[in-house]
């Protein structure tokens, strides 16, 4: 058993207009590094369409027909959510293997016929809350994945995402916030977009676990965060599935976001976060790819990111 890399060409479609920071060019290179004979042993698979029940596992019906009724008829035409959160006529399809994606991925470790999984696709998942697009998010990937372990599998009592993207993931932390059995950390800047994230945000049983890094952060405090807090946080809770939010906006050169990290921070982060999934599930984890803006460091971090998965 290996790695397991789903993606789906649809997840290029999702246009989202010129200069858009969440490009398809992101996707396009990451695929690219992640075809190179390094990468040789992966198995490799494509995310299928998420079904309607497994979009409900986190967003009410009104919702999803809402986000489907905003697609535009014609290519080339956008519809603008919150000023930065962009439909396009291939935004439905990407947004469902974005979901699929997740999903699929825990059954494929849940049946022993992966090691582990990354997801490969966009747009993100973990701005989107359960009844609310923004941040380039539409449905909330992770969460919805770490929800159908819980759902499907009677032997995941408790399912946990730890977030490493630069940005607070508020969509996630807003659907778990009273679920005691599912658990959210996350480091990320602050202040910085969305504003949220605060560490007096805990949860309804301590299952919320944030640490906020100063604009100019680096790879030591980073790291602290998660020695200090998540990880121990994250060992208490004693996932039996864990989904990362992996994104790289991190990293020293994102023009998004102001911390200082290198591609060797989300090794190290990588392979804490296994370390732990080894101890308490059996090593069973998905990743999804959240943000990464700076699209050679994104690429490069990827990359890195699971090379980490392959050995662990
Ligand atoms: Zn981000």
């Amino acid at each position: 058993m290996t790695t397991l890399l789903l993606t789906h060409p649809a997840c290029l479609k999702h246009n989202t207009g010129e200069h858009h920071p969440e490009s398809v060019s992101r996707l396009r290179t990451v695929l690219r590094h992640l075809d190179r004979e390094e990468f040789h042993f992966l198995q490799r698979d494509q995310a299928p369409r998420a079904t309607h029940a497994q979009l409900e596992l986190a967003h009410p019906t009104r919702y999803i027909e809402a986000i489907e009724a905003a697609v535009p008829a014609e290519e080339g035409q956008f519809n603008s959510i919150d000023g930065d959160t962009m439909i396009s006529q291939g935004t439905w399809e990407a947004a469902l293997r974005s979901v699929g994606g997740v999903c699929f991925g825990v059954d494929e470790v849940m049946q022993k016929k992966a090691r582990n999984v990354f997801c490969a696709t966009r747009p993100p998942g973990h701005h989107a809350e359960t009844a609310k697009a923004m941040g380039f998010c539409f449905f909330s990937n992770a969460a919805i994945g770490a929800i159908h372990a819980v759902a499907r599998y009677p032997e995941v009592k408790r399912a946990a995402v730890v977030d490493f993207d630069v940005h607070h993931g508020n969509g996630t932390q807003e659907i778990f916030y009273n679920s005691p059995n599912l658990f959210y950390a996350s480091s990320h800047q602050s202040p910085a977009f969305p504003e949220t994230g605060k560490e007096s945000e805990t949860g309804v049983a301590n299952n919320i676990c944030n640490v906020e890094l100063a604009p100019g952060s680096r790879p030591k405090e980073f790291r602290a965060a998660y020695e200090e807090k998540i990880l121990p946080a994250l060992r208490k809770f004693n996932p039996d599935f864990l989904v990362i939010s992996a994104g790289f906006d991190a990293h020293a050169r994102d023009p998004l976001a102001h911390l200082r990290l290198g591609t060797q921070d989300f090794v190290w982060v990588t392979e804490e976060l296994c370390k732990v999934a080894n101890e308490c599930c059996d090593g069973r984890v998905v990743s999804v790819m959240e943000g990464g803006y700076d699209v050679d460091a994104l690429a490069s971090s990827v990359a890195a990111h699971v090379k980490t998965l392959m050995r662990a």
